[in-house]
């Protein structure tokens, strides 16, 4: 097999067994990554870091040493996170040239354990977009294509260019963000894994802030036990971040393959529309009849709240954001557009250094946050939003994991997005309750669309027990037996 195909776990045991080293793998990676360049799955590639982290690897794991969970491991970075002295841009323009003396906490911790970086990919700007469009570094693209359909399409955001470096095989896992299910749809999109986890779980230290009382870190990978591995490495509790949660971090591969016998998984009426594909509707009956198959219980459930989350969202988002991007002024980071006064100096850097998706989110978020409207939006959002964590509180009862859809459709080609920016934000339908709600939830390829485009299937945990999210995950993995291989890659 060559080395970009393994699994995390088949690379690891063949680097243990001393079949394969680090640096055999990482040159692997490097050649995929200069041949695939069409993909833009990278803003920044960082060959020399990675050769020099594999070397070191070897040499740990030659002395005996080096047994972290991800020793010798290529993996992508988000250009989300912070990496000391490595263009970090969020895909924006403001922040140019910006190269962070410090670390994310996140990264830090997988270096800790031995991984080893290829590079930072490509993202919608600030994170804020499903698509990959918004990116200022142009779109990334998915390496799967439609049947006899040569169009590009979108990997899905904003975490795409992780998603398209992981299923094209230009890294063996790849971090990303979700604040609305910037992971989980792009591992739909393009037929990998990916687990937002519970919120608290990884350190928002260092992560780029979009919103902050949504923004979580995760792992996306080519299978879950791969995603178990990484998020392990990943997570655990950070003074840095007042919001990281002082909770242990189990060894989620343990658990994996216990199976879903006995337990109750809950499918939500209100996930269910007249208006969804009969196509997304019968993989979910598919993903049902999978699990009770294998011995687990279904069972109706009614989360009421749910077609307040989009919208609740989209002000909670863009207030949050607001207030968080306030901070690029072209006095700190990045960007500097000279004037003759300190104030035009700001408005020109801000004026040219963010996107039209970016100021739309501003220009929303400073209204809904604005003394005769805060009661009014901000206020009654936050209200809402505690009525969507109560309905799964609820119903967490009674049931162990809750299967809904990922998606409401397949990746869409770049030339043809939806047409309007609210027809994009509905893409976010299924996901951004997780958010709202600060729980786990891991989305798994199930199968093709019509078009034979990945379709995958959402898990949704009760918080902290994204052990139950991964025993799913991995049951729905091994009935689906997806073959994750897009044509070409
Ligand atoms: N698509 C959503 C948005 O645009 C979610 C983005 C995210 O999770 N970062 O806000």
């Amino acid at each position: 097999m060559t080395p970009t195909d393994l699994t995390i776990a088949q690379a690891r045991d063949l680097l243990a067994k001393g079949e394969i080293s680090s640096m055999e793998l990482v040159e692997a990676h490097i050649d995929a990554m200069e041949s695939n360049r069409e993909l833009n799955a990278y803003i920044t590639e960082t060959p020399e870091k990675a050769l020099a982290m594999a070397q070191d690897s070897d040499a740990r794991r030659a002395k005996g040493e080096g047994n972290g969970l991800l020793e010798g491991i290529p993996v992508a970075i988000k250009d989300l996170f912070c990496t000391a002295d490595t263009l970090t841009t969020a895909g924006s323009h403001i922040l140019d040239g910006f190269k962070p003396f410090y670390e994310s906490t996140v990264t830090t911790n997988m270096w800790r354990e031995g991984a080893v970086m290829l590079g930072k990919t490509n993202l919608d700007e600030f994170a804020m977009g499903s698509s990959n469009l918004t990116s200022y570094h142009g779109p990334a693209i998915n390496p799967w294509k439609a049947r006899g359909d040569n169009r590009s399409r979108v990997p899905g955001g904003s975490s795409g260019g992780s998603a398209s470096a992981v299923a094209g095989r230009l890294a063996l896992g790849a971090t990303g963000t979700d604040t609305g299910g910037s992971i989980r749809q792009p591992a739909a999109f393009t037929g990998t894994v990916g687990i937002k986890p519970t919120y608290g779980r990884c350190s928002r230290w260092g992560i780029v802030a979009f919103a902050s009382s949504l923004d979580q870190a995760g792992p996306m990978t080519r299978s879950v036990r791969d995603a178990a591995i990484m998020l392990r490495a990943m997570a655990g509790h950070d003074p840095k971040d007042s919001t990281s949660a002082d909770v242990a971090v189990p060894d989620f591969e343990a658990g994996l393959d216990k199976g879903v016998k006995g337990m109750t998984i809950g499918i939500p009426k209100e996930y269910r529309s007249d208006a969804m594909a009969p196509e997304i509707e019968a993989l979910w009956q598919q993903g049902i009849k999978w699990l009770e198959e294998q011995g687990a219980r279904t069972v109706e459930i009614s989360l009421p709240h749910t077609k307040y989350a989009l919208p609740a969202y989209y002000i909670v988002a863009p207030a949050e954001a607001s207030s968080n991007l306030s901070r690029y002024d072209g006095v700190k980071y990045g960007l500097r557009v000279e004037a003759d006064d300190l104030l035009s100096m700001y408005e020109k850097t801000r004026a040219a250094g963010f996107g039209d998706e970016v100021k739309r989110r501003i220009l929303i978020g400073t209204y809904v946050l604005s003394a005769g409207y805060y009661d009014a939006y901000y206020l009654k959002a936050q209200k809402v939003r505690t009525r969507i964590a109560e309905d799964f509180r609820h119903v967490f009862g009674h049931v162990d994991a809750i299967l809904t859809p990922a998606t409401p459709s397949a990746a869409f080609p770049v030339d043809e997005p939806p047409s309007d920016p609210v027809e994009m934000y509905l893409l976010d339908t299924f996901t951004v309750p997780v958010n709202l709600a600060g729980l786990p939830g891991m989305v798994v390829p199930a199968g093709l669309s019509g078009a034979g485009l990945p379709l995958g299937l959402q898990v949704i945990g009760k918080a902290f027990d994204e052990e139950t999210v991964l025993r799913v995950g991995r049951a729905i993995e091994q009935a689906a037996d997806f073959d994750g291989r897009p044509e070409g890659y």
